[in-house]
């Protein structure tokens, strides 16, 4: 049998012996994609899958894989074709033991296609886009992209390796992060190498450095990445950089390194909005092969809002527990993830009720009046101040919240949630009110 065929017998095996959720979530996203030796080579999305498989449902796949063809022994995990070239090259590495060929670290799957783009990181992305088109031939050099935790530096970094090296294979993009350059250095000076040290990383075209923060107090590295930066700055080759802060504001770095590094551009990254977030998950959720509804999706956009990777661990998250629990993916099961990941911010005990409750005490109306018919300016605020909470701390849907608040539909609480955040934006002191209540809800239960 060819391993299409093999595959194909052995999944539906395994749809007779594994439930449904356990299917959808690690089997169908799999695909075979050759032989080797006597095993079936089966490609999955990611490691987080390999190690999921294995921990879990080891003995099935083999099992089904054997009953469909008897030669077939085994299986054996690619993860993608780009990461197991990524991989391959790394123990070629290991075993030749190279001095330092980095180009072969660029992440293949930080793209600028799958980099969501909007306004809070999309002039980076756009500077990113012409320094990989042009290297070295912008004013945008070095580029420096600077910003908090998780808010994707290091994917736009290797985006625009990958995009440099797709327009021109043969340009030597090297990429390290600036630890990688601290231990390569160290290990030469160890060595006695440090003329190698010197000519590998001066051989670049593009020299991609991660977190240069990092440099904070090694003198002597810094020195060293100094003149490695004049060397390629004054042939013009592109250097691109990550750092957690502006750097006219890093501390611990050497003033004419700083004083370089402000002659190029340096680009922020902030915090997704809503809007961007909810894309995000969209593509995360897609990229690792969970389907989740859009309900929870925008769910989890209300709740975590501060850092891309905590938007990624959530979707993954969503999908293991599902599977190691059992369960088709509710609101219970993504509630308790986005409470694990927000640090218990969203409380257990939160409810309508509650939150009626609170505003009733701070405006004065009663709650009687909050959930009925009257449409009195102040009562009709306060029914409306309900709703927007509702939504944002509970991610109730908008036709749940509408049936507590008297039977209203779900376009009566999408305006009310509008008519509130615009007018947290416009007027000082609804915006405390809602923030008093955020907090006195967070903090009282
Ligand atoms: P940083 O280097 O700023 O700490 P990373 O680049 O490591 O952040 O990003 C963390 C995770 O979030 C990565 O998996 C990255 O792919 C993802 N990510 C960040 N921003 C975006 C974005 N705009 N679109 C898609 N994925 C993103
Ligand atoms: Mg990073």
């Amino acid at each position: 049998m060819n391993y299409k065929d093999i595959w194909v017998v052995a999944l539906g095996h395994l749809k007779e012996n594994l439930p449904r959720h356990a299917i959808d979530a690690w089997f169908e996203p799999i695909k075979p994609i050759g032989f080797s030796d006597k095993e079936i080579i089966i490609e999955v999305p990611n490691q987080f899958f390999c190690e999921w498989i294995e921990s879990h449902y080891k003995k099935e796949l083999t099992d089904s894989i054997n009953i469909s063809d008897e030669s077939v022994t085994g299986y054996r995990f690619s993860i993608g074709a780009v990461s197991k070239e990524f991989e391959e090259s790394a123990l070629v590495q290991k075993e030749t033991r190279k001095p330092i060929i980095h180009q072969n670290n660029l992440n293949r799957q930080y793209t600028f296609d799958n980099f969501i783009e909007g306004s809070n990181n999309e002039f980076a992305k756009n500077a990113g886009r012409s320094v990989a088109d042009q290297p070295g031939e912008t004013n945008f050099n070095p580029l420096t992209i600077y910003g908090g935790v998780g808010l994707g530096k290091t994917h736009l970094m290797h985006a625009i390796g990958n995009a440099a090296i797709k327009k021109n294979p043969n340009l030597n993009v090297v990429v390290v992060t600036s630890e990688r350059f601290t231990l390569d250095f160290v290990n030469s000076l160890r060595k006695n190498r440090t003329i190698e040290f010197a000519q590998q990383y001066r051989s670049a075209d593009m020299l991609l450095i991660d977190d240069v923060q990092f440099f904070r107090g090694k003198e002597q590295t810094q020195e060293q990445f100094f003149h490695t930066f004049n060397v390629l700055h004054q042939s013009g080759k592109q250097i691109v950089m990550t750092a957690d802060k502006y750097p006219g504001e890093m501390k611990g770095l050497q003033s004419r390194l700083l004083s370089r590094f402000e002659s190029g551009l340096s680009v922020d990254v902030q915090p997704p909005n809503f809007e961007v977030r909810v894309a995000i998950l969209l593509e995360k959720a897609e990229q690792n092969g969970v389907s989740l509804d859009y309900e929870f999706i925008e769910f989890i956009a209300r709740h975590i809002k501060n850092n891309v990777r905590d938007l990624e661990g959530a979707v993954i998250r969503v999908l293991a527990k599902s599977s190691l629990l059992n369960k088709e993916i509710d609101h219970t099961l993504v509630r308790d993830v986005v409470r694990e990941r927000t640090g218990g911010a969203l409380k257990a005990g939160v409810s309508i009720e509650k939150i009626v409750r609170k505003v009733s005490e701070i405006s004065g109306v009663s709650e009687q009046d909050i959930v009925g018919k009257s449409r009195k300016m102040e009562i009709a605020e306060a029914r409306q101040v309900s709703m927007f909470l509702s939504r944002e701390i509970l991610g109730r849907s908008l036709s749940g919240i509408g049936v507590f608040f008297g039977g209203r539909d779900h376009t009566t609480v999408m305006h009310a949630v509008k008519t509130i955040s615009d007018k947290i934006d416009s007027n000082q002191k609804m915006k405390d009110s809602v923030n008093t209540l955020r907090s006195d809800l967070n903090q009282n239960f």
